[in-house]
């Protein structure tokens, strides 16, 4: 496999041909179990909850398609450009438990789980070779699971991925014009309109974006400014308990939908890597804001083309938020 970019949308892919002779053979048991018979590479766990040996844990993916060896090497291909996938591929393990996931787990088990993604994040970043580090979770047969266990997964990259990097070019732009931050401008706005707004919890805000890429689609953003997620969730003792409620709050909501979806945490690239060429990193504390995005998967609604090109939500955001809201939940 290796990274190749697309000189017209300068975004990076990961290429090759990478097809598993016969498909993998379902596994009789879960790797990712406490009693594990094939336990995969640990990283570090974060101390038991109380019955439970550890609470969270991260270990090396086993089919990682980064590696943490060597350096990327840039290479030209004639006007191409190409680099080897060095970076870090973990899955974080969200709790012991087989059938406990974020919407179901305790919030202390979420802060847990929460707290070992600020870590291991701000662990990765000490690596000068990585731009960013980012977490992700595809849960359902069509958003891509890939383990049957409750886990996401964590990647470090020598490239910025590439909504990631629209998001870096907006929130500077927006923020040489206005001297504000666009995401804390949209809470502020959303707060006094309350159209969109799903639940406030503590310091954060669930609710559903001005312009949908799906049906439903939710992020979670702290109210108070801070460009990094780990360094949010680490200086500030306390906050990821009521980020996790709040996290379980709208994955029930959701669920009341769907119960597919991809979750995505964008925050700030590594600032140890110096990049000449991107111009966002002198401003980026102050015009970039750390969020979650939640994108249910609602399979009828996948529309093929017109997906992919224009997003095509057929359902308001306003609309939308009233059945999150009414939704029955847990407290
Ligand atoms: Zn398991
Ligand atoms: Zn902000
Ligand atoms: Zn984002």
């Amino acid at each position: 496999m290796e990274l190749r970019k697309d000189p017209i949308t300068r975004s990076w892919v990961i290429t090759g041909d990478d097809v598993p002779d016969n498909l993998p053979r379902p596994e009789p048991f879960c790797r990712f179990c406490p009693d594990s018979r094939e336990p995969p590479q640990l990283i570090t766990s974060m101390s038991g909850t109380p019955g439970a040996p550890w609470s969270a844990r991260a270990v090396v993916h086993p089919n990682a398609l980064y590696h943490i060896e060597g350096e990327a090497t840039r290479r030209g291909d004639g006007i191409y450009d190409r680099m080897r996938p060095v970076g870090a591929h973990e899955v974080l393990v969200e709790n012991p438990s087989h059938d406990r996931h974020l919407w179901t787990a305790s919030d202390l088990e979420i802060e847990q789980f929460l707290l070992l993604a600020a870590q291991r994040i701000q662990d990765l970043k000490g690596d000068g070779r990585f731009k960013y580090v980012g977490l992700y979770k595809d849960h359902g047969n069509s958003a891509g699971q890939e383990f049957e266990h409750p886990t996401s997964q964590l990647t470090a990259n020598t490239f910025v991925p590439r909504r990631v990097l629209y998001e870096l070019r907006a929130a500077r732009e927006y923020f040489q014009s206005k001297e504000r931050c666009v995401f804390c401008d949209i809470i502020s706005q959303e707060m006094k309109q309350d159209l969109r707004v799903i639940e406030l919890r503590g310091d954060f805000v669930a609710m559903c974006p001005y312009a949908p890429r799906v049906p439903y689609e939710s992020w979670i953003m702290p109210r108070t400014h801070e460009a990094a997620f780990e360094r949010f969730g680490l200086n500030r003792p306390g906050t990821m308990r009521d980020l996790g409620a709040l996290l379980r709050r709208t994955l029930q909501r959701i669920r009341t939908i769907t119960e597919e979806f991809h979750l995505v945490l964008h925050t700030s690239p590594n600032s140890l890597h110096r990049s000449g060429n991107l111009g966002y990193w002198k401003t980026i504390d102050e015009d970039y804001h750390w969020h979650i995005e939640i994108m249910p998967v609602l399979a009828s609604k996948a529309k093929s083309y017109t997906f992919k090109e224009v997003y095509y939500s057929p359902l308001s955001s306003e609309t939308a938020v009233k059945r999150l809201r009414d939704a029955r939940i847990e407290p």
